[in-house]
């Protein structure tokens, strides 16, 4: 496969895999080239379409070895991705023949009960959090799919279930540790190095590989209220569950929402496994006993769905029943809204999507859904150089398919969808809301587009996804990584000297 790397950065050569081989010779870390059993493991990525042809993969297992490859790439100008979980749709943990660290062997996950603290591995995921932390009954906001990774998902902002409550992953983070672009080690938190601890939280992934981070932990029950519902996708039923989803999400004019902070999910449109047509979906997860959660969501119970698994569950498997397969080809583009949703603008999309899935054998798999959940304390709090908070929630247009040959087209999909939304929020976000609501436009209040950077985006740039902290981001991206080793998401352009 031909090699397309950035011009200014250099392909991995022959005498680059042996110099690193004689570096690395006295540590644990691994190195695999194409021709290894282990290699296509590391290359793979939860999108087939994301992933690429590394000239070779470090897999280090500790913070000295990263540092180590990371000053010798650093100085040899070559092209560097970090992989975590593997989850970025737009190819950002990914070289074309550079050099990839697979933070696989990275993935230790320490429980601090007493101080209610998760001490997690740079390669981690989620699914790692979850089980350690299970016989504590504890949690932290982290993603809400089990083999996502805690590194990119946290260094780029980071919602989870557990938003409603405590905020993003970034504002419980509590401490992280990066390798620099020069090799430096540094731990980095609101009392060390503040000032990189604030780009690290949103724009994480343009300043180094991080190696371990420190979380705050919760309490959780052990059970959960959580499951999915599904209806007809009829007309009336799409106007029905979009005003319960106004009626149990929105904001009031005095400035409360029925969940409380408990309740989040999500609506949207799927097509299951086994029921072979488009059904409105609700996935709920609800922080309580079976008992409130009803009543919370009564308006959708008493819509009298065709499908519904709700029950108690413990928490950890939450995280595994809206987990679309690794391995597939997919897009996870974003795009935003704000409530109350227009049950009309629901049925155009609702149409949009079945007029893609039907008779469209690859596109079956595909999801759109609009993430709900209590967003005033994601709005309340201000932690780290993220730009997209804001009483608007994040939608996820995710077309799912296997052949490549429909890589553009199904890209194309979503950007349409994407534009739709755009214009839905241009023409009627702050209709109809009282005075706590903040009126969303395509633009937030740091100036940056509403659309969450974690997601795949195709037109914005970095500028649009850091808005007003840009230039601050600038600043430090110039004394941390003055030759921008670490370019691969919304890339952060060094000042000129
Ligand atoms: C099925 C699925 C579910 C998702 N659910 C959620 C969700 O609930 N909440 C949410 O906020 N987002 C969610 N996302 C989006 C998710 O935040 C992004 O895809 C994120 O990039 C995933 O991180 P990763 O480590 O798995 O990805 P990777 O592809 O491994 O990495 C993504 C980016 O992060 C960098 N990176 C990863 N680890 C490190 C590290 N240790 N040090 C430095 N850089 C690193 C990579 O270099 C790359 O730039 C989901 C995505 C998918 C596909």
């Amino acid at each position: 496969m031909p090699s397309v790397l950035s011009q200014r950065r250099k392909p991995v050569s022959p005498n680059h895999v042996s110099e690193l081989r004689q570096l690395l010779h006295d540590t644990s870390a691994e190195l695999r080239t194409s021709t290894d059993v282990d290699y296509d493991r590391s290359v793979a990525r939860w999108s087939k379409a994301a992933v690429k042809p590394a000239g070779l993969v470090v897999v280090p297992t500790t913070t000295e070895e990263v540092s180590i490859v990371v000053k010798y790439a650093a100085e040899e100008n070559l092209d560097v991705a970090v992989k975590g979980g593997g989850h970025s749709t737009a190819g950002a943990s990914s070289t074309d023949g550079g050099l990839l660290f697979d933070l696989d062997k990275m993935r230790t996950v320490r429980v601090d009960s007493d101080k209610k603290l998760f001490i997690v591995g740079g390669g981690a995921n989620w699914g790692d959090v979850d089980q350690a932390a299970a016989p504590y009954n504890l949690a932290t906001v982290g993603g809400t799919v089990a083999d996502t990774g805690v590194g990119g998902l946290t260094l780029g902002g980071g919602y989870g279930w557990l938003s409603g409550l405590y905020g993003l992953s970034i504002d419980i983070l509590i401490q992280c540790t990066v390798v620099l672009a020069n090799g430096d080690v540094v731990t980095a938190s609101e009392q060390n190095n503040a000032d990189l601890f604030w780009a690290l939280r949103g724009a994480g992934q343009n300043f180094g590989v991080a190696t371990e981070f420190i979380f705050q932990a919760f309490d959780v029950s052990p059970d959960v209220y959580a499951g999915l519902l599904l209806f007809e996708p009829t007309p009336h039923n799409i106007q029905r569950v979009t005003e319960a989803v106004n009626r149990t999400y929105a904001i009031n004019s005095a400035g409360q929402i029925k969940v409380a902070g408990r309740g989040t999910g999500g609506m949207g449109f799927m097509r299951p496994p086994g029921l072979d047509a488009a059904m409105i979906a609700v996935p709920i997860i609800y922080f309580g006993t079976a008992e409130q959660g009803q009543a919370v969501y009564r308006d959708f119970f008493d819509l009298d769905p065709k499908i519904s698994t709700m029950s108690m569950v413990p928490y950890a498997e939450i995280n595994k029943f809206l987990a679309p397969p690794y391995g597939l080809r997919a897009s996870m583009k974003g795009a935003a809204f704000t409530l109350p949703l227009r049950p009309a603008f629901v049925q155009k999309l609702f149409e949009e999507y079945q007029k893609f899935g039907d008779g469209n054998d690859d596109a079956q798999g595909s999801i759109l859904l609009w993430e709900l959940l209590d967003t005033r304390k994601v709005t309340e709090l201000d932690a780290g150089s993220f730009a997209n908070r804001g009483t608007h929630g994040n939608v996820l247009i995710c077309p799912i398919w296997t052949k490549p040959e429909n890589d553009a087209a199904y890209r194309e999909w979503a950007r349409h969808i994407n534009e739709k939304f755009k214009k839905e929020l241009a023409d009627h976000s702050g209709e109809e809301v009282g005075p706590a609501v903040e009126v969303t436009t395509i633009r937030g209040r740091k100036k940056a587009t509403q659309f969450y950077g974690n997601y795949d985006h195709y037109d914005e740039k970095s500028k649009d996804i850091f808005g007003d902290n840009y230039e601050k981001l600038q600043a430090l991206k110039t004394r941390y990584d003055p030759g921008n080793v670490f370019n691969k998401l919304f890339s952060i352009s060094p000042l000129a000297n």
